[in-house]
């Protein structure tokens, strides 16, 4: 059994789907990594539904996602969570954080049309317009729909060393100013993942480096929570020859898909295994588990995977 260093804990790892949709095999190829990571070291996997944010849920979504990942040979070690069930735990967070957050009533327009020159891939930054600023006179209705965001403090930079991609460097208030930690009252993803992550012991984040930009909320989240950091793997995703990533105009990539086509789970297993250098070009392994003594980082590429029928 593996233990984290730090923190003594048993080392335990996650998938964590948004149920908006079919698992396609960009979801694939990292919870691959994920459960590899720590089925390679006898740590935990553990399976989270992040169904938040309610508007892109499709309904039905999450029984599916699951008979892929079961069908793929994933497993999890506990039963599985559904965030929608966990909000009173979120508003705890949000009220420990209340005194550091402060109601924004600006619109995406309003942010954008602030920020001098956008790069692209970035996140929008905040530039703190109604930090420190009174109410105004209708408040209490308009606070039924502000973004709560965190004032940072020039300690909170939220820097941190991410096992796969490096160190970044850049401090939250330079890459997404103040962020937002609740719309109303609805709480934001950034906050929900990080009280999940920590209640439920996850020693090591795995997941896609679209979400590296935004990690940097999350560590200060953490830090300003008093919670356990757990190490981030951001990995590069999988696109089309184009360089976009995976999306219906390349083809049907759903997992669902490809079984309905009598494609085997081994055939989608060893076409992502040969990309992230576990497998050499002709070897083929029959189910997941026979992966798992030759998951390694240092095979995998740093850059994005192109994705190709024709590598089945
Ligand atoms: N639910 C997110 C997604 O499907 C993943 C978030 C995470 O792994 O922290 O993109």
């Amino acid at each position: 059994m593996c233990v984290d260093n730090t923190t003594q804990k048993r080392r335990t790892g996650r998938l964590a789907p948004s149920p908006t949709g079919a698992l396609h095999l960009g979801n694939i190829r990292t919870f691959m990594m994920a459960w590899l990571q720590m089925r390679a070291c006898g740590g935990r996997v553990l399976l989270r539904i992040e169904d938040l944010d309610h508007p892109k849920h499709k309904a039905g979504a999450d029984v599916a996602l699951m008979e892929d990942l079961r069908w793929l040979g994933f497993d999890w070690d506990e039963e599985p969570l559904w965030q929608t069930q966990r909000l009173a735990l979120y508003e705890a967070a949000f009220e420990q954080l209340r005194p550091k957050l402060y109601p924004c009533f600006c619109s995406r327009a309003d942010i954008q049309r602030a920020q001098s020159a956008p790069h692209p891939g970035e996140v929008l930054r905040y530039p703190g317009t109604c930090r420190g600023k009174p109410l105004p006179a209708d408040a209490d209705e308009r606070l039924e729909k502000a973004a709560w965001r965190l004032a940072l403090s020039p300690k909170d930079e939220g820097c941190f060393t991410d096992g796969f991609a490096g160190a970044w460097t850049r401090p939250a208030a330079e890459v997404m100013g103040d962020f937002v930690v609740a719309r109303g009252k609805a709480i934001a993803y950034t906050l929900a993942v990080v009280v999940d992550d920590a209640a439920t012991g996850v020693t090591d984040v795995v997941r896609g480096d679209d979400i590296l930009p935004a990690t940097p909320a999350q560590v200060v989240l953490y830090r300003q929570l008093g919670l356990p950091e757990p190490r981030f793997f951001h990995v590069p995703l999988v696109t089309g020859a184009d360089g976009a990533r995976l999306a219906k105009r390349h083809g049907d990539t759903r997992i669902s898909a490809y079984r309905a086509a009598g494609i085997s789970p081994g055939r989608i297993l060893s076409a992502l295994a040969r990309s992230c250098g576990w497998l050499q070009k002709d070897e083929t392994v029959s189910t997941l588990a026979d992966l798992i003594p030759r998951f390694s980082w240092e095979t995998v590429p740093k850059t994005p995977f192109v994705w190709d029928d024709a590598l089945l």
